[in-house]
């Protein structure tokens, strides 16, 4: 029998009462091994009710008691990481190694958030008049939602509830219905670590499921990562309901490499950010722009080389570099956009179409893809394909291939390859993107900077970790005081002022 997955509400697992289901695929062998419950509006409302019951205790517990159950909560993480991992890559397909990474990058945003009664401080000014002095301070906003994609089943629902929870709130997540196993597990060790019922809780389902959420007005913020027309259509949502709210949307993301750059490392860098997780992050390198036809046709030659030699594999293979990509019609948009390229007169150098892994035929394999002479015109450079297929764009100097990654609809990640530092930072400080590497391929910041993109990549005013992550989660309060100690000035009915 197929398994049943539940939701996770007040601090245990709920089965699904809605009647609907939705499949959750291995993607390495094409077979169904789960089915997951999709939540009715009364379902969803009922968790919140729970969340907000259980809130009003946790913003009286004190920060530090908070963080000592973050602290809790990343040692389970950690003596579980093996079975996270394995969980992962069966619903993902990203490989053991990946997985890994997925769940520790989360968790650097819990560390993080450990932080909170340093995070939370307020402000304080004294003496700003006779007997007055101004405090500041931040306090929790209440329910808050993160809607979070498959692709990071680990670690982005973690970096919003790290912060969001630390910070005083109850979270609800609504996680996507691809990979929901992971996101069930962490519940049970946020409960083993201490947190009380009701904080943590994961209710499964789709747009009925979301639109409940972006709906109800005990739902104060709303953080989604997804694709960009979702991550719009949630920011327009949650601004007509009066919430907060941060959406980051998809990615087109550039890797210039001037001619002076060491072009072995460009090469190998570009294939694990092109084809690493088989392209599906958000920060994925899935153009390559070499500046002038020498530094291009070299860089081509290292790179046709060097593919040839990645391995596609079931994603618990130990020896495959990447593994399937989620699903079917993944599969096929992926199919469909290689077509596309070559109809649109790219050149296919290498063709990742049909590949097939012994024993597993039934698996939604593509392997890694190369086009060259690719345009800004064509479908495959102005569009977010999210599989494993790297294009080349050739721009003749700096100008022209700075201009590329500024003028694209898409801004969230991009770095340079060279090893002049003038070049470098001229780049640095003018391309319209949100995070910039150099000579590092996937620029993802450290937990304590933050993470967002520019343009159609992310909606809102704060980014994702760091700072901001407190900053989105709590809302400031600014109180004036005066003890006057006797002085008498009678009524006064001008504006209040400084002199
Ligand atoms: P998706 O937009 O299909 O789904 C994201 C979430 O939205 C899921 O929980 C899903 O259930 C929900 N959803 C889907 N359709 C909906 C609808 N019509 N109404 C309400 N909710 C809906 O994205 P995905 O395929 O899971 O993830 C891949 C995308 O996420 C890519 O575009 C990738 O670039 C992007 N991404 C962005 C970042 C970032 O930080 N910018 C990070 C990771 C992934």
């Amino acid at each position: 029998m197929t398994k049943q997955l539940t939701h996770y509400v007040g601090g245990a697992h709920r089965e699904g009462a809605s009647g609907r289901y939705a499949d959750v695929y291995n993607p390495s062998t094409g077979q169904v091994q789960a089915q997951v419950p999709l939540a009715s509006a009364d379902e969803v409302r009922e968790v919140i009710a729970n969340a907000a019951k259980a809130q009003a205790g946790w913003a009286e517990t004190n920060p530090q008691k908070r963080a000592r159950v973050l602290h809790r909560f990343v040692d389970l993480v950690n003596e579980n990481a093996d079975e996270l991992a394995e969980l992962l890559s069966l619903e993902h397909g990203k490989t053991i190694a990946d997985a890994h990474g997925d769940i520790q990058r989360g968790l650097d945003v819990v560390e993080f958030a450990t932080a909170a009664p340093h995070l939370l401080k307020g402000e304080y000014s004294d003496a700003v008049g006779t007997g007055i002095d101004v405090y500041s301070m931040r306090q929790p906003l209440g329910v808050v939602a993160g809607i979070t994609p498959f692709n990071f089943p680990a670690m982005i629902p973690l970096w919003k509830a790290g912060p969001a929870i630390a910070a005083g709130n109850a979270f609800v997540l609504k996680p996507s219905e691809r990979d929901p196993s992971v996101p069930l597990r962490l519940a049970e060790l946020w409960t083993e670590a201490g947190l009380p019922d009701g904080i943590f809780n994961v209710v499964n389902g789709d747009k009925e499921a979301v639109d409940t959420l972006l709906d109800d007005p005990r739902i104060k913020a709303v953080g989604f990562v997804g694709s960009t027309p979702i991550a719009q259509s949630i920011y327009e949502h949650a601004a007509r309901t009066g919430k907060r709210a941060q959406c980051f949307g998809g990615a087109k993301n550039h890797l210039i490499i001037m001619p002076d750059a060491d072009l072995d490392q460009a090469a190998d860098a570009l294939l694990g950010a092109a084809f690493g997780s088989a392209g599906e992050r958000c920060m994925a390198i899935s153009v390559a722009v070499p500046v002038g036809q020498q530094t291009a046709d070299t860089l081509v030659s290292k790179l046709q080389e060097r593919i040839g030699g990645l391995k596609v594999g079931h994603s618990l293979d130990p020896q495959a570099d990447f593994g399937p990509v989620v699903a079917k019609s993944a599969l096929e948009r992926i199919e469909g956009y290689i077509a596309a390229g070559e109809k649109e007169g790219a050149s296919l150098l290498v063709d990742g179409r049909g590949v097939k892994v012994e024993g597993y035929e039934g698996g939604y394999f593509v392997g890694a893809t190369l086009f060259d002479h690719v345009t800004p015109e064509m479908s495959i450079y102005r569009e977010e394909i999210f599989g494993p297929v790297l294009t080349v764009v050739r721009a003749e100097t700096f100008e022209e291939a700075l201009a590329l990654p500024s003028n694209h609809e898409f801004g969230n990640g991009v770095a340079i390859y060279t090893r002049d530092g003038d070049t470098a930072r001229e780049f640095a400080r003018r391309v319209e993107v949100g995070m910039v590497g150099v000579n590092v391929p996937i620029p993802v910041p450290i937990a304590y900077y933050t993470f967002g993109g520019w343009k159609a990549s992310g909606f809102g005013d704060l980014n994702q970790h760091g700072p901001d992550a407190f900053r989105f989660y709590t809302k400031t309060k600014t109180v004036t005081s005066r003890w006057p100690s006797g002085i008498k000035e009678g009524a006064s009915f001008v504006m209040p002022t400084g002199n």
